[in-house]
């Protein structure tokens, strides 16, 4: 009797003991989040927005969500607390931010960019994140911001698996590419303009081409995500699966 209790005590232990340790491995990661202030304000309240939706759901999910405007956060020291890096709306300013994050995801970290932060022009000047992007260069928007029809082309990605075929996402303004990222062999695109939407705009006309809207470049853990102007992007429940899945894959070895 006395072993049986003991054998169920030992057994309760080791099975509290695995839970323990996989709970850990699977919601304990840490995200680290860059954000600017002095951006265009249509860019501050998605932040804003993003901020919000991360930090209550981090607090459900358990893992860390740490906020900064100080972009010099992205050094190799402080690089090393984290497991994930996202660009609420903007980029690194500088080289030495530049080189930190290159090394941090060449070494296996994770990044999670929205809307502008995966902007460049030729004033860039910043190959390695080209090249990072699909080859990816901004080459249109629509103007003003409006809601959009979108093809999911991939549901068997984490980040995308809980959106239906097709969805209207919230208010946005949508930027289209040229390069496109869809012709290079290393990228995955998810989520597509619908060319249904077509003309879409009135002072900037998207009228044609191929927009993919959200891809991954299979080199890297990164998920590129065009959604991320003004105060409604938070406003499709469907949608904001997506945003949730994407940082638990972001999060996950
Ligand atoms: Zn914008």
């Amino acid at each position: 009797m006395k072993s049986n209790l003991l054998k169920g005590a030992i057994s309760l232990l080791i099975l509290l003991t695995l839970s323990t340790i996989i709970f850990a491995q699977s919601s304990k990661f840490k995200v680290l989040a860059l954000y600017s202030t002095t951006v265009e304000s249509d860019h501050v309240d998605f932040a804003n927005d993003a901020i919000k939706f991360y930090t209550k759901m981090a607090a459900e999910k358990g893992f860390v969500f740490d906020v900064t405007t100080d972009w010099e956060k992205l050094n190799d020291e402080n690089l090393k607390n984290y497991q994930v890096v996202i660009w609420l709306n903007e980029f690194p300013h500088n080289e030495a931010e530049r080189r930190a994050f290159e090394k941090f995801m060449t070494n296996g970290g994770a990044w999670l960019g929205f809307h502008v932060s995966g902007y460049n022009d030729k004033y860039t000047k910043w190959p390695w994140f080209v090249d990072f992007m699909g080859g990816a260069v901004f080459y249109n928007n629509n103007w003003p911001p409006l809601p959009a029809k979108l093809i999911v082309d991939d549901n068997t990605h984490p980040a995308t698996k809980n959106l239906p075929k097709n969805y209207v996402a919230p208010i946005n303004e949508w930027y289209g590419w040229k390069p496109n990222p869809r012709n290079n062999k290393d990228i995955k695109v998810l989520v597509t303009l619908d060319p249904a939407n077509y003309p879409l705009g009135k002072k900037n006309i998207i009228t044609e081409g191929d927009i993919p809207v959200v891809w991954t470049n299979t080199k890297y853990k990164m998920l590129y995500m065009n959604m991320g102007h003004g105060d409604k992007i938070f406003d499709s429940e469907t949608q904001n699966k997506m945003f949730e899945d994407a940082i638990l894959w972001a999060g996950t070895k």
